[in-house]
């Protein structure tokens, strides 16, 4: 123990009379504070700079924020679109989503408000966001009795009749091909579409259950060629003219957003203007008001002895004609029931308090504009009194909105007529506006300078042709 305290006494002697005979010198110093000063320059630069360790941590951070918030989002779609699939009630809300992550500490609330109001925000450099879907959209400017236009108070989450929609169909040179005899009863010319990828599309409005948005074609589309009109004629016109219609808009399909794209019928024109028909007292009235709006008129045999025919021998019927002549099979009436309703378009005052949607349906189709617009519907309908029963497709045309058209009578007498085809696309109740292309803008009015004031194309009589087919014997 005093031998090593001795020791420490010599070496401490030792140094103290080593210093002092050599020093530190101030270069020796200087030279250290530099080297100190360039590790700490190192330090520091690797702490922070663009690759420096903080920097790299927090990116690591926001890559792991984004993460979390894109697979929260991720989840709430896939749930969303199973749900979709399997009608299932149960899922989280795009709220509830919102807010569990704001709970969790994962975003801020700013970045919460704006999720919610359905912006998007930037994480790590990537854009996100948590869109309402085009039917929340709708139902928001509804809410908010917004009609858009200028005066539109939120355009950026509203959605409104008449808005145009960027949709595209899958296949932009899609055709019909030629349609035959059986699709439209009149073989005397080609009748062929091609998908016009010009064509815009507008919102009509929600469905009739409101889980999808309906985009109607800005205006009707034209045949390939000179004529633009679809001709339909005689029994086949009333038996096949919903298939053959929805053929022919079918081309317009996208399954990507869509579940389906198909002619208009007086069923959509009744749930746009938000009216709908009472056959047992044979009246229309607003939807929600059991007051009758004037100008109605509508025959439901089911109802009424007055509104049904009988056939007799000689007779012809359309479902006979069809199994004749196409070998099908379709039930042979005796006696057939009227089913038949007109109204006037303007029936719930749609060109004053909804000028939108009375533009979108029924501009062009009047006689100050040579009918150009008039349009079928595929929505067969059955005219029956005592004396005989008349069959044919609904359109618009005149001022009127019919479920029916005279192309073929009980006692032989057939019509053809011609009128424009009008495709309406239900979007899938889960797209959101970007998934869909976003909104667009008017496109050009290719009815310019057409005219459709004789739409009637031939007509004839089954028994002065000797035709055979659909006479009942
Ligand atoms: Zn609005």
């Amino acid at each position: 123990m005093k031998k090593c305290t001795k020791r420490k006494k010599d070496i401490l002697e030792h140094v103290l009379k080593d210093n002092h005979n050599r020093g530190i010198t101030l270069i020796a110093l200087v030279i250290t504070v530099i080297v100190l000063l360039i590790l700490a320059a190192v330090t520091i630069a690797t702490l922070t700079g663009e690759n420096g360790i903080l920097t790299n941590a927090e990116r690591a951070r926001d890559e792991t924020k984004y993460a979390r918030v894109k697979e929260a989002k991720d989840l709430w779609q896939t749930e969303k679109e199973i749900s979709n699939q399997t009608e299932a009630e149960e899922r989280e809300s795009r709220e509830d989503v919102i807010n569990q992550l704001y709970q969790e500490g994962t975003i801020t609330e700013e970045e919460r408000d704006a999720l919610l109001a359905g912006e998007a925000i930037t994480i790590a450099n990537k854009t996100i966001s948590f869109e309402s879907t085009l039917v929340e959209m709708f139902k928001l400017a509804q809410e908010t009795a917004c009609s858009g236009g200028d005066s539109c108070t939120d355009p950026t989450n509203h959605l409104h009749i008449g808005d145009y929609i960027n949709y595209t169909p899958a296949d932009s040179s899609a055709k019909t091909g030629a349609l035959g005899q059986e699709e439209t009863g009149y073989a005397d010319a080609t009748q062929s579409y091609t998908v016009n990828s010009e064509t815009k599309w507008r919102v009509l409005g929600l469905n009739a259950t409101g889980n999808q948005i309906l985009l109607i074609s800005e205006y009707p589309i034209q045949k390939d060629g000179e004529d633009p009109y679809l001709i339909l004629a005689g029994p086949e016109s009333y038996i096949n003219c919903k298939s053959t219609l929805d053929k022919i808009c079918g081309i317009y399909a996208n399954t990507n957003v869509a579940t389906k794209a198909r002619s208009i019928t007086i069923e959509d024109i009744n749930n746009a203007l938000g009216v709908e028909v009472d056959e047992e007292n044979g009246t229309m009235h607003k939807v929600g008001n059991t007051t009758a709006l004037p100008g109605f008129y509508g025959y439901f045999g089911k109802f009424d002895e007055v509104n049904r025919y009988t056939y007799k021998t000689g007779n012809y019927s359309p479902e006979k004609y069809m199994n004749d002549k196409y070998v099908t099979n379709y039930t042979v009436k005796t006696t057939v029931e009227g089913n038949y309703y007109y109204y006037p378009y303007n029936i719930a005052g749609t060109s004053s308090e909804n000028p939108t949607l009375y533009n979108l349906l029924f501009e062009g189709t009047e006689e100050n504009s040579n009918w150009a617009r008039s349009y079928w519907l595929a929505s067969p309908g059955v005219y029956a009194n005592s004396s005989n029963a008349t069959f044919g497709p609904g359109n618009v045309d005149g001022g009127n909105v019919n479920s029916y058209n005279d192309l073929f009578y009980s006692h032989g007498n057939w019509y053809a007529y011609g009128y424009a085809v009008r495709p309406v696309v239900s979007l899938r109740s889960d797209v959101s506006l970007s998934e869909v292309g976003g909104k667009g803008t008017a496109g050009t009015d290719i009815w310019q300078g057409k005219e459709n004031t004789s739409p009637d194309i031939d007509s004839g009589n089954f028994n002065s042709e000797n035709e055979t087919a659909g006479k009942i014997q």
